[in-house]
C-alpha cells in the first residue's frame, strides 16, 4: 500500500487563490484516493459519488433556505482562514481547506448543515475541538462543520451518577464539573483536549486500568446521521451506530453531539511518585519496570518516558545530550495508606542510588494532573506524532530508540511509553469499533517551534516510527499520522473491526455524505 505523503507543511498559510481552485478542481475529481482503494475499496465505493462545482453552490442558502442559525465562512471571509487553522493544535499546517465553514450555533444547525451539504453534494468534515494531530478535520473542499459552540453540560445527575454532556468540553472542564459531585470521568491526560474525537478514537485515559477507556463510559451518543436525523444511539438502539462511534474516530459517518457518560466515584486519595533516572539506566529501568507493571494494582498509571532533563537537572544530564529517564506512577487510591503501600514497589528500583530526583506518593488531584501534563505537553508548537500499542518488554522498545533519541533536533520531544498494570492486559470493549489492546501504549511525541526544523524534525519522527514498528502490533486511531500514512487508519483497528465499520460505512452512508478516512487529503 502506498502511503500519501503529499501534506507537505512548508504550504502552511499559502491559500493562493490558485489554491483555491485547485480546490474546486479537487472536488470535482471526487477525492479519489487511488494507493488507498486497492485495499479498502468498500470505503471509497461508498464516499467517492459527491461532489458539486464550487459556482453551483449558494452558502447563503444555509440561512435562508436551511435555517442555519450560526456563522458561514467562505474563502473570501477574512475569518476564514483563522477558524480553519486557528482552532487547530498542531501549528504544521496543511494547506488543505473546504469550501465552507460552517460554525454551528448549536445542534439543529449540525442537522441544517447535513441537509445543505446533501443538497449541494458537499462532502462533511467536522471539526471538534481541533486536536487531532494530523488534522483531518481538514480536507479539500466539501463543507466543515465546526462544533465550538456545541460546549454546553446538558445535565449532571450525581445521584444516578449520569451526566450528558456536548462535545466541546476539556479534560480540565469535565473533572472541574463532576469534583464538586464527589463524581470523575476517564478523561483523556491532557488539560485543553475535548471529549469530542477523544471519545470517539477510543479515550486513552486517567485510571484506564480501572474505569477503562473513555468510550467505553459513554452509555449513549446522540448523532446526526447521513440522512440529516438526530439519533440516539445506545446499547438498545442505533446498536450498529453504538458500536462505530465508540472508536471510529475520524472514520465515522455522523456528528456527535451529545454524549451520556456513566460516571464514577472520585478516588479520595490521588497520589504520585516521580523517578529521574540517568539516561544511561534507561534499558536498565525499562527491564525492571517491565515485570513489575504487571504485579501493581491497576489502578496505579504507570508511564517510562525520556525527554529532556529539567534545568535543575541538566547539569547531571551532560553527557547524555541533557536527556534524563523519568518514571511516573499516579495511583487512583481511596486512602493514604493504600496509595503509599501500592506505590512502595517504586522505590525498590535495584538503581535507586542513581536516581537522580524522586517525590514519593505525593498527594494530587486532576488539577495538578493537568498541569503536569499540560506542562510536557506544550501549546503552539509543530507535532508529529504516532502512539503505538505494543507487546514488546519496554525494554526492547527504548533499546531501539535510545541512541536515536539522542540526536532528536527538538529538546521538546519526548518518548513516552505508559505500561499497563495489573495481572492482565486490558480486554477489548466486547461492542466497540474501539479494538486496540497490548501491554504497551505510546511512541514518539515531536515537538518543535520553528517552520526552519519542520524537515530534520519530521525525518527524525518518521525514522524513530521505523525503528519501533518491529515491536508494534498497532496505532492509535486519534494519535497517529492517519493524513500521511493513510495505511495506520487500518492499522488501529483489528482487521474485523476495521471490516466491519467499512461495511457499516457503506451501509449507513451510501452516498458518502461524510468524508472517510482518505477522502479529500492530495
Ligand atoms: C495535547 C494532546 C494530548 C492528548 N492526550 C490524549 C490522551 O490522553 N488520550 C487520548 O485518547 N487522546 C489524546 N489526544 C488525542 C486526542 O484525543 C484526539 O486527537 C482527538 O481526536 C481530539 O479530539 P478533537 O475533537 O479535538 O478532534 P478534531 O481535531 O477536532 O477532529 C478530528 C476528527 O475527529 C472527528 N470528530 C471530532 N469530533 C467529532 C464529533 N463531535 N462528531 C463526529 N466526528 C468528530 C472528525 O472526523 C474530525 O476530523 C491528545 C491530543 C493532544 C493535542
Amino acid at each position: 500500500m502506498t502511503d500519501n505523503k503529499k501534506n507537505n507543511p512548508e504550504k502552511k498559510n499559502s491559500t493562493s487563490s490558485q489554491d483555491q481552485e485547485s480546490i474546486g478542481v479537487l472536488s470535482r475529481r471526487l477525492f479519489l484516493s487511488k494507493g488507498f482503494a486497492a485495499s479498502t475499496g468498500s470505503f471509497l465505493l461508498a464516499s467517492s459519488a459527491r461532489a458539486t462545482s464550487k459556482s453551483e453552490i449558494n452558502p447563503a442558502a444555509l440561512q435562508t433556505d436551511f435555517k442555519f442559525k450560526g456563522k458561514i465562512l467562505t474563502p473570501s471571509d477574512l475569518e476564514f482562514r483563522n477558524v480553519a487553522f486557528g482552532g487547530l493544535w498542531n501549528k504544521l499546517h496543511t494547506n488543505r481547506l473546504p469550501q465552507i465553514i460552517a460554525c454551528v450555533a448549536d445542534e439543529e444547525d449540525v442537522v441544517a448543515a447535513v441537509k445543505f451539504a446533501r443538497a449541494n453534494k458537499l462532502k462533511v468534515s467536522i471539526r471538534g475541538g481541533g486536536h487531532n494531530w494530523c488534522a483531518p478535520s481538514l480536507r479539500n473542499g466539501g463543507i466543515l462543520i465546526d462544533l465550538t459552540n456545541l460546549n454546553k453540560v446538558i445535565s449532571i445527575d450525581p445521584t444516578a451518577r449520569k451526566a450528558v454532556l456536548q462535545p466541546i468540553i476539556s479534560n480540565r472542564e469535565t473533572q472541574a464539573q463532576l469534583k464538586p459531585y464527589n463524581l470523575a470521568y476517564p478523561t483523556g491526560h491532557c488539560p485543553p483536549v475535548k471529549l469530542s474525537g477523544y471519545l470517539l478514537s477510543g479515550g486513552m485515559a486517567w485510571n484506564q486500568g480501572v474505569w477503562g477507556p473513555g468510550i467505553g463510559s459513554v452509555e449513549a451518543i446522540e448523532l446526526v446521521t447521513p440522512e440529516a436525523k438526530m439519533i440516539t444511539a445506545s446499547a438498545d438502539q442505533n446498536q450498529d451506530y453504538y458500536w462505530a462511534a465508540r472508536g471510529a474516530g475520524p472514520g465515522l459517518f455522523a456528528v456527535a453531539t451529545r454524549y451520556h457518560l456513566k460516571l464514577y466515584p472520585l478516588p479520595q486519595a490521588m497520589a504520585a511518585s516521580v523517578y529521574y533516572y540517568p539516561y544511561e539506566n534507561l534499558v536498565e529501568v525499562a527491564e525492571w519496570l517491565g515485570p513489575l507493571a504487571g504485579k501493581l494494582p491497576s489502578k496505579i498509571e504507570l508511564s517510562l518516558f525520556i525527554l529532556s532533563a529539567p534545568p535543575e537537572l541538566a547539569d547531571k544530564c551532560k553527557l547524555s545530550a541533557g536527556k534524563v529517564c523519568l518514571v511516573t506512577a499516579t495511583i487512583f487510591a481511596d486512602t493514604q495508606d493504600e496509595a503509599k503501600a501500592a506505590l512502595a514497589p517504586l522505590d525498590s528500583c535495584p538503581l535507586i542510588e542513581k536516581c537522580l530526583s524522586k517525590s514519593i506518593a505525593q498527594p494530587t488531584d486532576f488539577e495538578a494532573l493537568f498541569d503536569a501534563s499540560g506542562a510536557l505537553w506544550p501549546a503552539n508548537l509543530r507535532n508529529r506524532v504516532d502512539a503505538l500499542f505494543s507487546n514488546a518488554n519496554p525494554a526492547d522498545l527504548f533499546k531501539a530508540v535510545d541512541s536515536h533519541f539522542l540526536k532528536v533536533p527538538s529538546a521538546k520531544t519526548l518518548i513516552m511509553f505508559a505500561l499497563f498494570t495489573g495481572s492482565n492486559i486490558p480486554a477489548p470493549l466486547p461492542d466497540a469499533c474501539f479494538s486496540m489492546s497490548a501491554k504497551l501504549y505510546g511512541g514518539p511525541w515531536t515537538m518543535w517551534d520553528q517552520s526552519s526544523n519542520d524537515q530534520s524534525n519530521i525525518e527524525w519522527h518518521d525514522q524513530c516510527v521505523q525503528l519501533l514498528k518491529p515491536y508494534m502490533s498497532g496505532h492509535y486511531v486519534s494519535e497517529t499520522d492517519t493524513v500521511g500514512h493513510p495505511t495506520y487508519a487500518k492499522d488501529s483497528y483489528k482487521e474485523a473491526n476495521w471490516h466491519r465499520l467499512a461495511e457499516l460505512r457503506k451501509k449507513y452512508d451510501p452516498e458518502g455524505v461524510f468524508f472517510n478516512f482518505t477522502d479529500g487529503l492530495s
